[in-house]
């Protein structure tokens, strides 16, 4: 089991397995992004092998993201050795939904039991602006068949901006609620700096997004265990859950869960920090030696800090672009 100082046990892993992605959205990339050299990236094997150790140290749910995950070359066969691994209770995926359509039969049955697709307009040329070079048309194509192909529990998540997409917030709810789907909103987060706009003058905190709908909708709010960061409710008359997802205004830590690696094998111990641990270079300077790979993960919990600092003045500004974290 990893258990850290503050006695929280961590059971779920967040897998960046690219930091490349065929979407360069607004709030996470900037226009012109370098990525990194190929030999700094994990390999699949190695990918396999970190998912592997953290199985064997109990954990139950692991999240394949990035980049844009569907974009990685051979990313069938990862899924597919990971969704297989024994202990492993969740297999779960976040992604644009770029590919989805041509991917989904493929990744259920390597056993990826939920997916979370993003979406933040439905307005074809927003879409495009947004994610400037995103179809929105074949996002849509890639959520449906995701929703014919079976998945319980889908969910869009929508970045919330003012002035860009706040007036689209019933709107992307009525499109989850006309699919059978769940919805979240997510606050931007301030990591890496971006080009395209000043976050101070594009944040939409959870709550103001909430009182838009509740004009119009009734939400009675959902007690979830693991919910981290985010507050659900069940939107009345339907079976969709609305989520909130709140890591800057509201403080989850006490609760948090999960760790992150990113696709350097970087192992970050939240969100909001730079506490991290390099697995990349246990495995390339000691093959093989899974033993190592797991006694440096349980050290590393000793590292996670109790709570994020994100917009405290005296703490540094992260750097790190989500793309990067893996979201
Ligand atoms: N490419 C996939 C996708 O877009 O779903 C997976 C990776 S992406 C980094 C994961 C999630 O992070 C997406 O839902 C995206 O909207 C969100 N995200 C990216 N940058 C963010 C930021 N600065 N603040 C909040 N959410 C962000
Ligand atoms: Fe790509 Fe996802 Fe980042 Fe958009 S949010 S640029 S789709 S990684």
């Amino acid at each position: 089991m990893l258990t850290d100082k503050f006695g929280r046990t961590v059971d779920y892993v967040r897998l960046s397995v690219t930091d490349r992605c065929d979407f360069r959205c607004v709030y996470c990339m900037s226009e012109k992004m370098t990525f990194l050299p190929r030999n700094e990236v994990l390999s699949l094997e190695e990918l396999f092998l970190v998912a592997q150790a953290f199985t064997r140290l109990g954990v139950k749910k692991i999240r394949l993201t990035g980049g844009e995950p569907l974009v990685r070359r051979d990313v069938l066969s990862l899924v597919r050795n990971i969704g297989a691994l024994p202990g492993l209770e969740e297999l779960l995926i976040t992604t644009n939904g770029s590919h989805l359509e041509q991917m989904a039969d493929d990744l259920k049955a390597a056993g990826v039991t939920r997916i979370n697709i993003s979406l933040d307009s439905l307005k074809p040329d927003r879409f495009r602006q947004l994610t400037r070079t995103g179809d929105l048309d074949q996002v849509m194509k890639g959520i449906e068949k995701a929703v014919a192909t079976g998945f319980r529990a889908l969910r869009i998540n929508s970045v919330i901006l003012r002035g860009r997409n706040d007036d689209e917030i019933t709107d992307l709810l009525d499109y989850a609620v006309s699919l059978g789907i769940n919805i979240a909103y997510i606050e931007e987060m301030p990591l890496g700096e971006i080009s395209d706009h000043d976050r101070q003058d594009t944040s939409v905190s959870n709550e103001d997004v909430r009182t838009i709908i509740e004009k119009s909708r009734e939400l009675t709010p959902v007690v979830m265990k693991t919910a981290g960061p985010s507050r659900y409710y069940r939107l009345h008359g339907c079976d969709t859950k609305v989520g909130f997802i709140s890591p800057v205004s509201h403080n989850f830590c006490e609760s948090c869960n999960r760790v992150r690696v990113t696709v350097e094998g970087r192992l970050l111990l939240c969100l909001g920090n730079e506490h991290s641990v390099d697995l990349r270079s246990i495995l390339r300077e000691h093959p093989g030696d899974q033993a190592l790979l797991m006694q440096t993960m349980e050290k590393a919990m000793d590292l996670k800090p109790e709570r994020h600092y994100f917009y405290d003045k005296d703490a540094p500004q992260i750097v790190r672009f989500m793309n990067m974290t893996g979201g």
